[in-house]
């Protein structure tokens, strides 16, 4: 074999891991966006339409598939503008996995009871809550800018940020494991048509940073005191507080594969 065909195999395995490189990530972040979802179904329809009026040699749908196709792109950059430059600008964004401290069966349960003990209080009391949790995808960028707490979760704290008169009771606290890093993150609203109309801004910022990232937003109404979830861009409303507790610890719970890898970790330090 010579230098050459070497070189020219290798080229093409380089140019192969390339394209299946940029299909994973996109594929990975499309998971994250259900606008981006939809759309992805849309253009898969097209697809498939276009295949079958080519070999069914049907006339009027091809020629008017054609024509989509042709306008597509153009009308497809112009509406879903806000979600391409959402969607680049997570393709830059950082995961945490691996980094996260593995929480314990005990100290998640521990973090899930704070937090429920706090929701519980300000249900009663009517105070308007927003606390995000994160998960694998990093929320870095928001803690940034909002104000830095980095303290252990605990009831108290999380329902004296959230009251009324507190100067930092606007926006939402992120939640990092069993830490509260920060209280007053702006998150990016939702413009979901699926949300009821009477739901306003903070059920909306909750499903709009659920839509864009893998964490759990949880949320108090102020005005009816519910209790709701927005995860994976759907919004799960007026839970009762076992049911929120249920839902906290499925889907915090870490896998058996993440527990043995942190137990492997532990053993050989
Ligand atoms: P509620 O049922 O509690 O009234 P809502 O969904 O009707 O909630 P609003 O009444 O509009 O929402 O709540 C306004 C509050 O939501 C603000 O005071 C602020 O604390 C929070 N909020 C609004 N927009 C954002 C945002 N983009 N990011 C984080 N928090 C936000
Ligand atoms: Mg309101």
């Amino acid at each position: 074999m010579t230098v050459d065909t070497i070189v020219q195999i290798l080229r093409k395995v380089i140019d192969i891991c390339l394209v299946w490189g940029l299909l994973y990530i996109i594929l990975k972040n499309l998971r994250k966006n259900v606008k981006m979802i939809m759309l992805f179904k849309g253009i898969l329809i097209i697809v498939v339409t276009k295949i079958l009026s080519d070999w069914l040699d049907l006339v009027t749908i091809g020629y008017l598939i054609d024509y989509v196709i042709e306008w597509a792109p153009l009308a497809l950059i112009v509406i879903f503008q806000p979600e391409i430059r959402d969607t680049l600008e997570n393709l830059g964004r950082t995961k945490l996995l691996g980094k996260h401290k593995t929480l314990s069966m005990n100290e998640l349960e521990n973090t899930v009871h704070e937090i429920t003990n706090a929701v519980d209080y300000m249900c009663r009391m009517r105070i308007g809550a927003l606390i995000v949790i994160e998960r694998d995808n990093s929320l870095a960028d928001y803690i940034d800018k909002a104000q830095k707490i980095y303290a252990d979760v605990s009831g108290p704290l999380i329902s004296s940020i959230f009251y009324t008169n507190n100067p930092l009771h606007d926006g939402g606290v992120i939640i990092r494991g069993d830490r509260i890093m920060c209280a007053g993150a702006v998150f990016p609203t939702s413009d979901s048509l699926t949300i009821s109309k009477r739901l306003g801004t903070r059920h909306r910022a909750a499903l709009g940073i659920s839509e864009q990232t893998d964490c759990i937003s949880l949320i108090v109404s102020e005005e009816t005191g519910r209790i709701s979830l927005a995860i994976g861009g759907e919004l799960i409303y007026n839970l009762s507080l076992d049911e929120l507790r249920i839902r906290l610890l499925e889907a915090l719970a870490p896998s058996q594969k993440i527990l043995s890898e942190a137990r492997g970790g532990a053993q050989s330090e």
